[in-house]
């Protein structure tokens, strides 16, 4: 399928800052790591050297999220700086990028003693400030480096079964592939990793598009919803999105056969033409990178457009 890459230039622009947007995007970033360095959420706060957040004020459409910081990082301050950080720098070089292009930031933002794999408890303490960094990038294609940056987003998700395989979740494309540290110990998984952050680059640059195996809801707001649809998805062929940006508006797309029950009809709010028109009038500026994406699924799955 080939992309619409007219909707990727929208994202793009809405994710090229002008010197103003600079300004603030600096202020803003640097009072959200304020709120990281003050953290004492959960035990790790009493361990850790240095807190250790996302790492480009700027916005851009690709983030990368790893587990937790190790030594490196706890005693700079900056994430993925040690072997498996320069591991990932080649990588992402390999594609013609630099580490400048992306943003990087992990599931937890301390070192847990010893490099141990973060609790489920740690990670659950770390997660609005996880949300919050996420959305803070401005990325829309993300790739989740290992099972905890996998599990952070979809819980209780084997990394073997989804590696290589994006699904779409709150707005975004996650694109799940193997740690750096866990390609140190198995070198032959490193092409393997090299294709998926290809084609998350790729996706960005509106080069690639790939066949979802999965469009799943996923309610900020109404966990009964969110669960309705859900169902729905898997047993109908439903797709429906919502996007953490998109504050209480549900887009539901559905095959032209599929008949959507009126008890659900009340919850479409904003039509996917009416988003298009937006994004059009206000030329990618007023849409977060989420709508634009959220615009790009829609559009992709060529769904009806239900009022
Ligand atoms: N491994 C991670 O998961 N994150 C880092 O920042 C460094 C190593």
């Amino acid at each position: 399928m080939k992309p619409d890459t007219k909707w990727i230039k929208a994202a793009q622009r809405a994710t090229t800052p002008t010197s103003r947007r600079r300004f603030t995007r600096r202020h803003r970033a640097s009072k959200l790591r304020a709120k990281i360095t003050a953290c004492e959420a959960c035990p790790l706060a009493a361990t850790r050297l240095n807190t250790v957040p996302f790492d480009n004020d700027l916005p851009h459409p690709l983030a990368f999220v790893g587990e937790a910081p190790g030594a490196a990082e706890d005693k700079t301050g900056t994430p993925f700086v040690g072997r498996s950080g320069r591991l990932l720098d080649t990588m992402i070089e390999a594609t013609g990028h630099i580490r400048t292009d992306v943003t990087v930031l992990n599931t937890v933002a301390c070192r847990p003693p010893r490099n141990r794999k973060p609790t489920v408890e740690e990670s659950a303490a770390c997660r609005p400030l996880f949300d919050r960094q996420l959305d803070f990038t401005g990325a829309w294609v993300v790739v989740l480096l290992g099972a905890s940056a996998l599990n952070q987003i979809r819980p209780n998700s084997s990394i073997t079964n989804l590696q290589g395989k994006p699904f779409w979740m709150t707005g975004r494309i996650f694109i799940p592939t193997f740690h750096p540290a866990y390609v140190l110990r198995k070198p032959n998984l490193q092409s393997t990793v090299q294709r998926d952050i290809g084609l998350a680059f790729n996706i960005v640059e509106g080069k690639e598009w790939w066949e979802p195996i999965s469009v799943k809801h996923m309610s900020s707001r109404d966990d009964k919803l969110g669960s309705d649809l859900t169902n729905l998805i898997d047993v109908q062929g439903w797709a429906a999105v919502d996007s953490a940006n998109l504050e209480d508006r549900i887009v539901v797309v559905a095959d032209d056969n599929v008949k959507v029950p009126a008890k659900y009809v009340n919850h479409v709010r904003y039509t996917v033409e009416e988003m298009v028109r937006i994004g059009e009038l206000g030329r990618g500026q007023k849409l977060t990178s989420g709508e634009l994406a959220s615009i790009h699924l829609v559009k992709r799955l060529g769904g009806t457009i239900l009022k």
